[in-house]
């Protein structure tokens, strides 16, 4: 009889990862790290321009921008709402899509953080596809509008129903 090894802190995680070769994760660290000044600045420049539900026009391009400047195919005005697109990288079996929210609150700006959720968002999606190829990836950076009132999202699931 084989008894599974106690799980003892730090090796639960490395157990429940999926096998990636150590370069994609490699090059997936550098890439980060490639892009961190640019990430920041895009979250920082959000912050700064705080833009209500279903007006989010220049954190919407901003974040389209920096993922058609990676090498994304961008639809900007998915479902017939002029703030949401659909940024997507690789042609692999496996389709992994990051939500980017970047509407603001009513009267206090990002107090709860969508300037970071976008530009993490953007940062992850572009780490991912650069190395899409290698591991089998689809990568989709969905840009969802009004996530603090108006439900975007349910908006875009709705037309995307058959
Ligand atoms: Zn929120």
């Amino acid at each position: 009889m084989s008894l599974a090894p106690p799980l003892t802190p730090g090796t639960a995680f490395r157990q429940l990862e999926p096998e990636v070769p150590m370069d994609a994760r490699a090059a997936v660290r550098e890439q980060v790290a490639a892009s961190r000044d640019r990430l920041v600045a895009l979250s920082h420049r959000i912050h700064a321009h705080p833009e209500l539900a279903f007006e989010e026009e220049r954190a919407a391009a901003w974040c389209a921008e920096a993922l058609d400047a990676a090498g994304f195919a961008v639809e900007r005005g998915v479902g017939g709402l002029p703030t949401a697109f659909v940024a997507r990288a690789g042609s692999g079996p496996l389709h992994l899509a990051l939500c980017a929210e970047y509407d603001c609150l009513p009267g206090i700006g990002h107090a709860c953080g969508h300037n970071l959720i976008a530009a993490i968002a953007v940062g992850a999606g572009i780490a991912a596809a650069r190395v899409a190829d290698d591991v089998g990836l689809t990568v989709s950076v969905v840009g969802t509008p009004a996530e603090e009132r108006g439900g975007g999202k349910i908006l875009l699931l709705e037309c995307t129903r058959p």
